[in-house]
């Protein structure tokens, strides 16, 4: 059910692009130089999987545990600077209304274990762990009708039995993940301003989540802090977060990236003036329960270089020194990256002379037929992963495309005029 749901929405994008509201004018890529671009590689190699979202500095998340009332006010002080927060329950005692209307509002309900259970204690045996673990979650989701994948230690006490359970039922764990343990700052009556400007600057430094946690404010929940104390800590992390140091998120998003930056790999391809970016190791069904599995990439910035992301899922952020490129691997494990030089090699005068093809029919069942004067050299066809399906050497404008799978695609058509050559891209629908 999964793959044919996320099948409709390509199809549906695809659609979208087939007819023309996202490429430019007429569906189609301008046409490009594809002479030796001697950028590319170095570019190319300079790409990294960035260590945290949209490579900001490090990570934050906020969460309260307790199931206190004063969590719904928290959440609305967290609405008011645009913050998601991670709020850890005890199912045996949940305020429904509270936690719905908090879940509504994005923020994520965690699970603390069905009764507060110690589960480093003595007294506790693995078939209780597993239903103190279990049925907590079990209760949260059907209660709240979430996915419940976040995990948090009652009195931040484990074992690496209690660990084994917890991996069972939930992704994500406050205290630990499969790489790291998680180091965490108190927000209490006695945190001072200090201490947090202390703890937020070393995680910065040495680049790992940060955690800050708490269990309610103004006199509710254990040794709570205030909500004046939260408001200034919370308008510290907007300077942090402005200047790109800290990305603040839930729990269950920042764990997941961090353990997706240890778990993949990045495989780069290089075809003239495109590059091909492949995250492998991506595991689906580990993570079939996140609503998006995001990665960042970091392409570094040149004022003479165009960079162009063919990748549907992907969104672009520019920086003064590099492009930062997000995207979903749940959609595409791949990103498509055209780069051209803006340098004095590159003739942009040529392109105005050069003939503008286009493709009918858009969708395409068995022959998709280019129209243009000018002759081409070739036609080569690649799926959105970057896989070249068809190539066709010769100037034949009628394309046979019976034998694809239906799907989105990108089409090349190369011409060469002279000792320059042209690329002009189209996406088109097999239907
Ligand atoms: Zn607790």
């Amino acid at each position: 059910m999964r793959s044919s749901f996320y099948s409709i929405i390509v199809l549906n994008i695809c659609i979208y692009i087939a007819s023309g509201s996202v490429m430019a004018q007429n569906g189609k890529e301008k046409p490009s130089l594809y002479k030796a671009n001697s950028a590319l590689s170095t570019i190319s190699e300079s790409i990294e999987i960035c260590k945290w979202k949209n490579d900001a500095r490090t990570c934050i998340n906020f969460s309260f545990d307790d199931n206190n009332h004063t969590h719904r006010k928290i959440s609305q002080i967290l609405d008011q600077y645009g913050y998601k927060g991670s709020f850890f329950e005890i199912a045996s005692y949940m305020n429904i209304d509270s936690l719905k209307d908090i879940s509504s509002r994005g923020h994520e309900i965690g699970n603390h274990t069905f009764t507060h259970a110690d589960l480093k204690s003595n007294s506790i045996d693995s078939t209780e762990i597993d239903f103190e673990i279990r049925m907590s979650k079990e209760l949260i989701e059907n209660m709240l009708g979430i996915k419940c994948l976040s995990f948090s230690d009652p009195l931040h006490s484990y074992s690496p039995q209690s660990k084994k359970i917890v991996f069972k039922y939930h992704n994500f764990d406050r205290d630990y993940s499969e790489y790291f343990n998680h180091d965490f700052y108190e927000l209490t009556s006695t945190s001072t301003i200090n201490e947090v400007i202390s703890f937020i600057e070393n995680k910065i430094n040495n680049r790992e989540i940060i955690l800050l946690s708490g269990h309610g404010i103004d006199g509710e929940g254990y040794e709570s802090t205030t909500q004046s104390f939260l408001i200034q800590t919370l308008n510290l992390v907007k300077g942090y977060e402005q200047n790109n140091d800290l990305w603040v998120t839930t729990l269950k998003e920042g764990v997941l990236y961090e353990n997706l930056y240890n778990e993949l790999a990045l495989e780069k391809e290089i075809s003239e003036d495109t590059v091909y970016l492949h995250f492998k190791n991506f595991n689906k069904n580990k993570y079939r329960d996140t609503e998006k599995s995001s990665i960042s990439v970091a392409v570094p910035y040149s004022v003479d270089v165009d960079l162009k992301c063919l990748t549907d899922s992907a969104e672009i952020k520019k920086f003064s020194d590099k492009y930062v490129i997000t995207t979903d691997l749940k959609r595409d494990t791949s990103l498509i990256l055209v780069i051209k030089s803006l340098g004095p090699t590159t003739d942009y005068s040529l392109n105005k002379s050069n003939t503008e093809f286009s493709v009918s029919p858009n969708p395409a069942i068995d022959f998709l037929n280019i129209s243009g004067e000018q002759n081409i050299t070739s036609v080569e066809i690649y799926d959105l992963k970057g896989q070249l399906i068809l190539n066709q050497t010769n100037n034949n404008k009628k394309i046979n495309v019976s034998s694809l799978k239906k799907g989105c695609y990108l089409l090349k058509i190369k011409q060469e005029t002279g000792n320059v050559g042209y690329v002009t891209r189209i996406k088109f629908l097999k239907k």
